[in-house]
């Protein structure tokens, strides 16, 4: 059999889609592999969201293109749509694929597994994108992550995704059905919805379906114990989707509202459609209707114009806001984004010494909301095995750590939680149920 060796980079989206890719490979009679030595086919799956992803996608190609060479090489995803180019001039690569035609993938690399002397280039117009690229799925993973939406329309000034991921395009409620099915009959417990604005879900359709249609087909057909959102934009939380996640005990009490600034002026800057008082509004109301939710966020710091006062508004307000933890990120300049021709760029060194201070206010309001499950009995999805324990998410996303005596991975397991650790918290387990 023909191994094909795969590496992926970046988000649930891009994993959810080289899942994807493996079972067109597997359907074709491919085999999968973990060593790439042994592979005939190797492929890459990138990401371009920061200047680092792109540095490290570039590398790991050229890595791989060294470790074999005689292998077929592809490059797929969002950074081979932003940079066909400079991926064409590594030696050794053989076919480029950007944000469209993953579905052909398979036919692509037997043309290059026949002939090697010309490279493939499947880089398109990402204007031209329109449809949801349906692909046949089978995830690899305890939770199932489900795509039900690519692209975004909404052009915040520093993000490069609508450029290279193109407009919003949402998948049927029959064809998430048709997968959901799937997932129950393989059984799933839990399923993440993913996407890259799954708040804009139907948004490009007429028929005036949105997210809360997408969450309710998960549930009929699908019926998983437990069902996670992904991040969603605070301006979309309708009050729809917060009475589904309030009522339905299913939906896990999470959510990854990104605010990337407390300060309005920054996040007019940004162009983000909200202020500080709408958000903060938002969370206040999620916390008095859901009291056990965890809320997410993102936060962006040394934006193009952010004074050390409008910094030091935005560590006020984030230590002011119910947050359980928050990914923080040194503003990364994106060519052609608006932000990047922006006056009054910030150093690299203030932008670390910003990046510090608020993730220092992150471990405080991870510790915080980790020490109130202390003394309480919890249910995780045992996920993986490490080192002698076995860890898993609670519903609010905490992770707790069990010692492994004998537990099968997906099984649920009861946990008295007891400690905390830097990364969550650790508790004794009584299992619940069989994994599958
Ligand atoms: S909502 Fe803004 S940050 Fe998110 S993908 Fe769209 S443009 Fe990027």
């Amino acid at each position: 059999m023909t191994k094909v060796f795969f590496q992926t980079l970046g988000c649930k989206v891009n994993w959810y889609e080289t899942e994807a890719m493996q079972k067109l490979f597997t359907a074709a009679g491919y085999e999968i592999t973990d060593d790439i030595s042994a592979a005939s086919v190797v492929v890459i799956n990138t990401c371009t969201v920061t200047a680092v992803s792109s540095q490290k996608s570039r590398q790991i190609i050229r890595r791989a293109a060294g470790a074999n060479k005689n292998a077929v090489m592809v490059v797929v995803g969002c950074y081979a749509q932003s940079e066909p180019e400079k991926i064409s001039a590594i030696d050794g690569v053989d076919v480029i694929i950007g944000t469209k035609d993953r579905a052909r993938i398979v036919e692509f690399v037997e043309t290059a597994l026949n002939n090697r002397d010309e490279k493939i280039l499947r880089v398109g117009k990402v204007e031209d994108i329109t449809a949801f690229e349906e692909l046949p799925h089978a995830p690899h993973r305890t939770r199932a992550f489900l795509k039900i939406e690519d692209g975004c329309n909404n052009f915040c000034s520093y993000c490069i995704i609508p450029y290279v991921r193109g407009r919003v395009r949402s998948r049927s409620l029959e064809s998430i059905r048709t997968e959901c099915l799937a997932l129950k009959a393989a059984g799933y417990k839990e399923i993440v919805l993913t996407g890259i604005h799954i708040g804009a879900y139907g948004r490009d359709f007429k028929n005036k379906i949105n997210l809360v249609d997408a969450v309710k087909t998960v549930l009929e057909s699908a019926n998983p114990m437990r069902l996670r959102l992904g991040s969603i934009e605070s301006a979309e939380m309708t009050d729809d989707l917060i009475a589904l996640i309030r009522d339905d005990d299913r939906i896990c009490k999470h959510v990854h509202l990104p605010l990337q600034s407390g300060s309005d002026k920054v996040l007019r800057d940004m162009h983000r459609p909200y202020t500080t008082k709408n958000f903060s509004d938002l969370t206040a109301r999620l916390v008095n209707e859901i009291p056990e939710i965890s809320i997410g966020t993102d936060l962006i710091v040394g934006f193009p114009d952010e004074s050390d006062d409008d910094f030091a508004e935005t560590v006020e307000f984030i230590r002011a806001q119910p947050f359980s933890k928050i990914h923080v990120f040194p503003y990364s300049m994106r060519a052609g984004t608006v932000a990047a021709s922006m006056p009054n760029q910030i150093s690299p060194q203030i932008k670390k010494s910003r990046a510090n201070i608020a993730l220092e206010v992150s471990r405080a309001k991870a510790e915080e909301f980790s020490t109130r499950l202390i003394g309480k009995t919890v249910d995780i999805i045992a996920e993986t095995s490490q080192d002698g324990f076995v860890d898993g998410l609670t519903g609010n996303y905490v992770r707790v750590y069990v010692p492994d005596e004998n537990i099968t991975l997906g099984e649920i397991i009861s946990v008295d939680v007891k400690n905390l650790r830097r990364d969550g918290v650790t508790g004794a387990a009584k299992i619940i149920s069989e994994g599958f």
